[in-house]
């Protein structure tokens, strides 16, 4: 293996520990304890994990903590209610509805009844439509993680060539937005791409957010590229057992790539901390304090 591994959860730790300090200084000098908000419906297990851990990472950077759990046959008007409850709530400063909801429940309603300032996944339109027109929104996590990471590695992305595999509007779409925003040359590649092996072989930056174990092959990199995957899928194993692989063949990929983050271990992290630092920014701009460095 060549390429240097992208330690995800050491960097994680870093922006946590940044996180944790901002927070202690917003509550000595500004009385301010910025709250996070977590709505989950339902109990999908899977859910249930993610919000368990943001609960703990929250209270761990010495933030507020709310927890608001629904049963799964909750109306879409009720759902909102609770939204609108939090947006009025001064001691929260961000609020998360855990997506995926129940079938009968319109994700888009939920997600535009979230104040903007408190839409701390940045997945609301008004954020969509600041991060296009290089406004001061909130920005989605796992994006952010990546450019996070991304500049941490290579410094200055100004004029690299990228290609991001997938065109959500959770990861691929904002993703490719940063990254343009960074003055790279961004290319958006999906499901219709043509010849989609040589449109990544064009790439000094991969990311890969797809949701297909492993699609992006070892020679599909081109030598020396930084490869971040977001790719979170478990697979099933000859012997029975279930293992955890991103969207990129990790072992060829790192024979050729300058640097590649691991699945688990590379972005995965990276999105708690990231949301305790969109919480951060929401509570400082709510309260009109500047962000402490
Ligand atoms: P979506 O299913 O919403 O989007 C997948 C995208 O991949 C679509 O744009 C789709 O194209 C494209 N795609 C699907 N198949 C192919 C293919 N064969 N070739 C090229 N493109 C393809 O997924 P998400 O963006 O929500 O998530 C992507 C992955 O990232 C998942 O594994 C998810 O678990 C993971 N993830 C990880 C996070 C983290 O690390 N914290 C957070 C969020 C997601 P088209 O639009 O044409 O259909």
């Amino acid at each position: 293996m060549t390429a240097s591994i992208i330690d995800g959860k050491a960097f994680a730790a870093n922006v946590k520990e940044t996180v944790a300090r901002k927070v202690e200084t917003l509550k000595n000098d500004h009385d301010l304890t910025p709250g996070l908000a977590v709505v989950l419906v339902g109990e999908d297990p899977a859910s249930q994990v993610y919000v368990r851990n943001k609960n703990k990472s929250t209270v761990a950077a010495g933030m507020n903590s709310f927890e608001h759990l629904m049963n799964d046959d909750v109306s879409e008007a009720d759902l909102i209610a609770k939204v609108n409850e939090l947006n009025n709530d001064p001691a929260v400063h961000g609020i998360l509805v855990q997506l995926p909801l129940p079938k009968h429940i319109n994700e888009a309603a939920v997600i535009e009844s979230i104040s903007p300032e408190k839409d701390v996944d940045g997945f609301h339109v008004i954020n969509s439509g600041l991060l296009a027109t290089g406004g001061k929104g909130m920005v989605p996590c796992t994006p952010l993680g990546c450019i996070m990471m991304l500049k941490d590695k290579l410094g200055n992305l100004s004029g690299l060539d990228a290609v991001v595999v997938g065109r959500s509007n959770i990861v691929g779409n904002p993703m490719a937005q940063l990254l343009l925003n960074e003055s790279c040359t961004v290319t958006i590649a999906h499901s219709r791409t043509k010849n989609i092996e040589d449109v990544v072989r064009r790439a000094d930056i991969v990311v890969a957010a797809v949701g297909v174990p492993e699609l992006v092959k070892g020679d599909w990199i081109k030598e020396g590229a930084t490869v971040i995957d977001v790719g979170i899928n478990r697979i099933t194993k000859d012997d029975g057992k279930t293992k955890l692989v991103g969207d990129v063949e990790f072992d060829s990929a790192a024979e050729r790539a300058g640097a590649i983050t691991p699945v688990p271990g590379g972005v995965g992290p990276m999105t708690i901390a990231v949301l305790l630092a969109n919480t951060v920014t929401a509570a400082c701009r709510q309260a009109g304090i500047e962000e402490p460095a």
